[in-house]
């Protein structure tokens, strides 16, 4: 583990002295989301890139649940809803024909108030965000690349190459990582990223086909040698297809569209007509994950930190995410309102996630791409049958909607995690994304969406079954806000849904996650962990 004592040891003084509170590298999805987080709080961000403005490659282009409940708080997500696409099914397929459905929108409808899957390419989601920034008084600087860094008590000093060819050091408080899988400040941190690239080579077309594809939804077609993705885009008969190159196009770099029309033919149908492509590209995919996610006051994030294969389309949405779990703790230690000892847990709750998503893409990758024959009859034979009676039943359906939308990923084992004695074991715990419900707040008020209730740049505490304590007796500031859920009807049976007892209460941190819970409330219990856990100054209001 890196050694903080520095940074605990580091007076807000020494940390005013440096010229911006949070240098963030990188200005793909996972540095505009984290100076997005940041940019709302008030912190003084500064996000260089080093290309000359924003990519016009699509890249990534599946947008999960999670994802969108993270844009909703941004205020983005109506923009993205009107660019892109919902695909509310995926469709397995196997040697021509249909073998399972995945009713994405039936699997996820208790589970979020975005049950599908949008497609909306990276660089549609990179505008979005981008111009969300300028309302945070935030610009990005181009053409400005990170060439050198060195860690000082208090400050990190950054060089920076500019626009002009010029260098210039700037000092920063702390450093965000944002700067992709051949990451700068990965490198000179010397942190190691170990793994390996996979033989295969990929392929990505956006094209307009018509075939047996199920419309408006995503179409996987297994078949002996390998696997087609299908994804619909905007528009009519306009799709994205993914695929890894057939062994015969491997080892040469002037691949062209036409080159894999003949197995596209071959397992996608004799009927897929292809007709226009409007980009094409090869690319080599790596699997690996940064050692440690820190040094000191440097931070990785996204694919700085984690790179895998795009089966799941998980890696931008990890990226997104990693930010939104450092965004709040950041902000809470530059405002001085946290110890910096609060950065600690953002390794500790995002190396799992990534590592556990590296093995499980690293599995089904390598199942799905297997070039042995015994890979290619359990591929089309085998999953696909697997797949059909899975989906056919309701649990796993959800399940499977849950790993996929993200919306399951949890961090129990964090140190920011306390359950108390008392809840059973079916309830939500520490560390669980609090459950999407649909509340009365008011005995005589409206039914409305608690997610769009919470305020994810505070603490909520939410009540159950019990009289809640006034905002100012938890001695936690204008930090706090306060749910007391009424005994009604509507609740009684969305929480039984939830398996929520009453009495009960949950202290939800900033990204919605439960930090603490419990039966009884007591507001010892209360002020304890936000000073023990969260390292949270008291204040009053
Ligand atoms: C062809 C292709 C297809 C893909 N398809 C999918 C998919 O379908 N689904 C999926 O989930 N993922 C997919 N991915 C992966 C996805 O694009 C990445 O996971 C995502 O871009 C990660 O975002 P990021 O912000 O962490 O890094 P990046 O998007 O790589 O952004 C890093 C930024 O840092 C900048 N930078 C780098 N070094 C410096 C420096 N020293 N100083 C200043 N700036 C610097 C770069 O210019 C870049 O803008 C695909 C990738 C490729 C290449």
């Amino acid at each position: 583990m890196t050694d903080h004592k520095e940074e605990k040891g580091v007076a807000k003084g020494e940390e005013a002295l440096a010229d911006i509170d949070v240098l963030v590298v990188g200005a793909g999805p996972t540095g505009l989301m984290l100076a997005n987080q940041l940019g709302r709080r008030g912190v003084r961000t500064l996000i260089v890139d080093r290309h000359a403005g924003p990519s016009l490659e699509t890249r990534a282009l599946g947008v999960q649940a999670r994802t969108m409940e993270i844009y909703s708080k941004l205020g983005i997500v109506d923009r993205a809803l009107e660019l892109g696409k919902r695909g509310t099914g995926a469709n397995i397929w196997a040697e021509g024909r249909k073998m399972a459905r995945v009713p994405l929108g039936e699997a996820g409808r208790r589970i979020t108030r975005y049950p599908f899957i949008l497609i909306l390419g990276q660089d549609d989601n990179e505008r979005i965000m981008g111009d969300r920034l300028r309302d945070w008084g935030l610009s990005l600087q181009w053409n400005t690349e990170l060439v050198g860094l060195g860690q000082e008590p208090g400050h990190v000093a950054v060089k920076l190459k500019l626009p002009d060819g010029t260098t210039r050091t700037v000092t920063a408080a702390w450093v965000a990582g944002c700067d992709g899988a051949r990451s700068s400040v990965r490198e000179l941190s010397g942190i190691p990223f170990p793994g390996a690239p996979y033989e295969h080579v990929f392929f990505v077309a956006d094209a307009d086909v018509t075939g047996s594809m199920v419309p408006d939804e995503v179409n996987v077609y297994l078949w002996r040698q390998g696997f087609h993705l299908f994804f619909p885009m905007r528009g009519k008969d306009h799709w994205r297809i993914v695929g890894i190159l057939p062994a015969s196009l491997r080892g040469r770099d002037d691949v062209k569209f036409e080159a894999v029309i003949p197995s596209l033919r071959g397992e996608a149908g004799a009927g897929l007509s292809l007709k226009t492509c409007s980009w094409f590209s090869t690319y080599r995919i790596h699997h690996r994950s940064a050692l440690r996610f820190r040094d000191r006051r440097c931070f990785l994030l996204g694919d700085a930190a984690h790179i895998h294969s795009p089966v799941g389309a998980q890696g931008m949405n990890t990226g997104l995410q990693d930010a939104y779990n450092l965004g709040w703790k950041l902000a809470l230690v530059v405002e001085g309102r946290a110890d910096a000892a609060l950065l600690d847990s953002y390794e500790e709750e995002r190396v799992p996630v990534a590592r556990r998503l590296l093995n499980t893409t690293d599995r089904a990758f390598r199942l799905v791409v297997s070039d042995s024959r015994l890979a290619g009859l359990v591929r089309t034979q085998i999953i696909a049958r697997i797949a059909a009676f899975a989906m056919s039943h309701e649990r796993i359906q959800r399940l499977a909607f849950r790993v996929v939308s993200q919306t399951g990923i949890h961090y129990r084992k964090s140190r920011l995690s306390e359950s108390l004695d008392g809840l059973p074991r079916s309830a939500p715990r520490a560390g669980d994304r609090f459950p999407w419900l649909q509340l009365k707040f008011r005995v005589d008020g409206a039914v409305e969406d608690l997610f769009e209730k919470l305020e994810d740049t505070r603490l909520t505490l939410i009540v159950i079954g019990q009289s809640s304590p006034p905002e100012g007796a938890l001695d936690c500031g204008d930090l706090l806000h306060i749910h007391a859920i009424p005994a009604d009807t509507v609740n009684e049976v969305e929480l039984a849904r939830a398996q929520i007892p009453r009495p009960s209460f949950y202290l939800l941190r900033s990204d919605g996650h439960i930090g603490l819970c419990g039966v009884r409330l007591e507001a010892a219990a209360v002020a304890r962990y936000v000073s023990e856990r969260l390292g949270l100054a008291h204040r009053s209001a």
